[in-house]
């Protein structure tokens, strides 16, 4: 699946409005903030003030941990507010990586020598950091893949087409990615098996309230997003867990953002498999998690083969290793896995708990403040969601939007955000869309919403 490269999906006519009066918005850049306070669109529940939040650590000094953070993008200082898209690095994590090719570099297993067992011991301590990471209960339980993508794949190939047939379904819901959606589609048109959707209520959770018409004695496996990559929304995982072993069906979670913003327990969720990315939680590009229960992964099929994953190999045929290697084929990404074992050192020094409260603080405090820019609608189910925030102005295309403030130093993502179907349950094509960790603080949220208003003042508004 390609990362979130939304923008450049459509060029509009407003795009090129943008480029020819780009020049225009240094002067334009003092217009005054609305100080009219608008309802927002679910009424009551975030239309409290709860002031800017306070974070839980020295703010300036976890700061100067991410150099990325530090720069200036047209000459003002960078905000960056796209991490649903990807995270920053904190140094630790970019010395833990240059140190291992500086001082461990070997290809691992198998090697006799002293550097290879370095190289193997610095990989299989990762793995282990993300079992204890995740609560996993054997740390056979995790399969390094290139990310949550490649993990929703493997299960769909590895698992999905040795076990599913005609008559069966799958089930997804409306607020998934496009990589927990596809996989399916490919699985559903190879198999004969049925893809059905969980729908979504006004407010745009998921609609539980006839769960058991989707969650039938016909569903083998029922895969959903931990937390919204569009809204933010965090999902019941649990309560549809039941359901899911009501009916002898299993389950996949998508925690590719819930895994880097809150603590997720996969004994206390009882799923039977989460996928999740290295690169939304500090760690590098080209590393992610699939866990899943053991004895699943002994009964499954290889997803690719290779060296690695084989135990013995003759001319017509050949036995696997054993888990979770069998599903580790080829040379894995050994520095990527070494570096998200220390992002997830990182991760734990701050505490995830206070990660979550400070991410739900800033995301309370984004709502109040942009809910007050006249014309703004801002989507999702406050109650429920953290770290992102998507939205449109009526009136500015959101990839215009994107652009303005890019020229403001601030960084957003603008476009379907990988959730095509979802876009069509909002009724748009696209939105802008700010998200945040913990690094982010509560006058980068101030930036944001004066940028909004001048790209407002800019496009006429
Ligand atoms: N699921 C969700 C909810 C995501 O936000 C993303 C990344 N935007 C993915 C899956 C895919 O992750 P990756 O591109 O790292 O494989």
């Amino acid at each position: 699946m390609e990362p979130e490269h939304d923008v450049g999906s459509g060029a509009t006519q407003a795009g090129y409005v943008i480029a020819r009066r780009r020049c225009l918005i240094v002067s334009e850049s003092n217009s005054a903030r609305s100080t009219t306070a608008l309802p927002s669109e679910e009424g009551a529940p975030y239309a409290v003030e709860t002031g800017p939040p306070v974070p839980p650590w020295d703010l300036e000094q976890v700061r100067r941990d991410f150099p990325a953070l530090s720069q200036r993008m047209h000459g003002k200082p960078l905000v960056y507010l796209d991490n649903a898209a990807t995270s920053q690095k904190p140094r630790q994590v970019i010395a833990a990586v240059t140190r291992y090719y500086e001082e461990s570099n070997a290809n691992v297993h198998r090697a006799i020598y002293e550097l290879g067992e370095r190289a193997t011991n610095a990989y299989e301590s990762a793995r282990r950091k993300v079992a204890e990471f995740i609560n996993a209960e054997d740390w056979r339980s995790i399969i390094f893949t290139r990310g949550t993508t490649e993990a929703i794949n493997l299960v769909a190939y590895a698992w999905g087409r040795h076990n599913l047939g005609p008559g069966d379904e799958i089930l997804i819901t409306k607020m998934e990615h496009h990589s927990n959606i596809i996989p399916w589609q490919l699985l559903a048109r190879d198999t004969g098996a049925a893809l059905r959707y969980l729908p979504l209520t006004d407010d745009y959770t998921l609609d539980l309230k006839d769960m058991s018409k989707y969650i039938t004695g016909s569903t083998r496996i029922v895969a959903l997003v931990h937390q919204s990559n569009v809204f933010g929304t965090v999902n019941p995982v649990r309560d549809i867990v039941q359901q899911a072993r009501a009916v002898g069906a299993l389950i996949l979670v998508d925690g590719a953002q819930s895994v880097p913003h809150f603590p997720v327990d996969v004994m206390q969720l009882g799923c039977d498999f989460l996928a999740f990315s290295g690169h939304k939680m500090l760690g590098p590009t080209g590393v992610g998690v699939l866990y899943a229960r053991t004895d699943l992964l002994e009964s499954m099929e290889p997803f690719h083969g290779g060296g690695e994953m084989i135990s013995t190999v003759d001319l017509q045929r050949a036995t696997w290793n054993q888990i979770p290697w069998k599903f580790e084929a080829g040379t894995p990404n050994i520095a990527q896995a070494v570096g998200l074992g220390a992002a997830i050192d990182y991760l734990n020094q701050l505490g995830m708990d206070r990660i979550a409260d400070y991410s739900k603080q800033l995301t309370q405090y984004s709502r109040e403040v942009l809910s007050q820019i006249p014309h703004i609608t801002i989507y999702g189910h406050a109650p429920t969601s953290s770290s992102s925030l998507p939205f449109n102005v009526e009136g500015i295309h959101p990839h215009d939007m994107a652009q303005l403030l890019d020229q403001e130093g601030i960084a957003v993502r603008a476009g379907h955000h990988c959730a095509q179907p979802l876009m069509r349950c909002l009724g748009v094509a696209a939105t802008t869309r700010a998200s945040f960790y913990f690094y982010n603080t509560s006058e980068e949220i101030d930036r944001l919403a004066e940028g909004i208003n001048q790209a407002v003042a800019f496009m006429g508004g």
